[in-house]
């Protein structure tokens, strides 16, 4: 069936991006709640039917690793797209802080709720190896089930929910759609891979980077990045590359890949606040590490095979998935659940 926007209730707004908003509705007809994603085009009639024929392959992204798509449809200018509602947002949301007010949305950047007061609930290693591996099997789905590259991999695009699940979305099925986009504004922090900026002359005073073509092993990169944000709870480049799009493409290309941090970098007090908010719980040690966190030497080598800056050399996800760090997942009896709540909790107290 065809969903339109009579059948649907809408609730509240989950989110803005850099393309539109993203609000919760309740489509009558099943009583499903879904996120219904607006997405304002540059008008060009001609194009609609090809964008709705190119995101039908969505219809078939069915995996526990991609969120459900349920259908898209056109009214004016814009292209709404119904998907699962994932009740836990993005990992963005739960575990990174913000780079200064610049790639916040309003809401975030003026409200009072948006001063910090403490830290996110810290990841213990087997959380981030559940979710790159939830990651890593998305990515492995599109591909070869698809043949489709996600495009623009990041914290904002994976998204969780209370039953601890860790699945992607946004992905890029639609070129059409792409090229119809209307971007409000340009995302400050850029995950792409150094193959796809090209064209750097650091000492240039108009620096110009042209973006190039690439292939899935981009997507990779973009993987190992995003880990390194959600380990970090920070986007890993440098804060004063925030507000210069070109110092921040220069580091990339230019620079030493990151990597996850060294144990010492998390300063103890960061874990303490969170510990005094949670001791009294029982059955959470698992989120403290005596003040200091640490990832294994199997998540270390897994990350630096992923942001390795020559792309013939990255790892591919059969490698990635075969690695030692993703054996582990599965039998660590790993509680996502327990972590999920109380990343939530945290940002709706305002953490964030
Ligand atoms: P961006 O343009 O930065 O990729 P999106 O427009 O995709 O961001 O989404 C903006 C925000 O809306 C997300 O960061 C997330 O918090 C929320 N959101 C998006 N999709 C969903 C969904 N399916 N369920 C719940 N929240 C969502």
């Amino acid at each position: 069936y065809a969903i339109n926007m009579d059948q649907l209730v809408l609730e509240q707004e989950l989110g803005r991006g850099n393309y539109g908003t993203v609000k919760k509705v309740l489509h009558r007809p099943t009583k499903v709640e879904m996120a219904m994603k607006e997405i304002r085009l540059e008008l060009d009639s001609t194009r609609l039917n090809g964008i709705l024929m190119e995101l039908d392959i969505l219809h078939r992204a069915v995996s526990s690793y991609i969120v459900d798509f349920y259908g898209a449809f056109f009214v004016e200018s814009c292209v709404y797209y119904c998907m699962e509602h994932m009740d836990g947002g993005s990992l963005a949301s739960l575990c990174c802080f913000p780079n200064g007010n610049v790639s916040l949305p309003p809401s975030l950047s003026t409200s009072p709720g948006s001063v910090w007061t403490s830290s996110p609930p810290p990841l213990a290693d087997e959380h981030l190896c559940r979710i790159a591996s939830s990651m890593t099997h998305g990515l492995e789905f599109l591909k070869t089930e698809l043949g489709v590259m996600h495009r623009d991999v990041k914290p904002t695009n994976v998204l969780v929910n209370c039953k601890g699940e860790v699945k992607l979305c946004d992905f890029g099925v639609s070129g059409q759609l792409e090229k119809s986009i209307a971007k409000t504004n340009v995302g400050c922090q850029s995950y792409m891979a150094p193959e796809r900026i090209k064209g750097s002359s650091p000492s240039g005073s108009n620096m110009e980077h042209a973006f190039t073509s690439y292939t899935v092993s981009a997507d990779v990169w973009s993987l190992g990045l995003s880990i390194v944000e959600i380990a970090r709870g920070r986007y890993p480049y440098p804060p004063e590359t925030y507000e210069n799009v070109f110092a921040q493409l220069s580091a990339i290309v230019d620079g030493e890949a990151p990597g996850l941090p060294e144990d010492e970098e998390i300063a103890d007090e960061e874990v303490d606040v969170y510990t005094g908010s949670y001791s009294a719980s029982p059955g959470q040690s698992s989120f403290m590490r005596k003040g200091k966190r640490r990832w294994s030497p199997e998540a270390r080598d897994w990350v630096r095979r992923c942001l390795i800056k020559n792309a013939d050399e990255r790892a591919t996800y059969k490698e990635l998935l075969a690695h030692p760090w993703m054996q582990t997942d599965g039998h660590r009896g790993v509680d996502m659940v327990s972590w999920v709540a109380k990343a939530i909790e945290w940002r709706d107290r305002g953490g964030r």
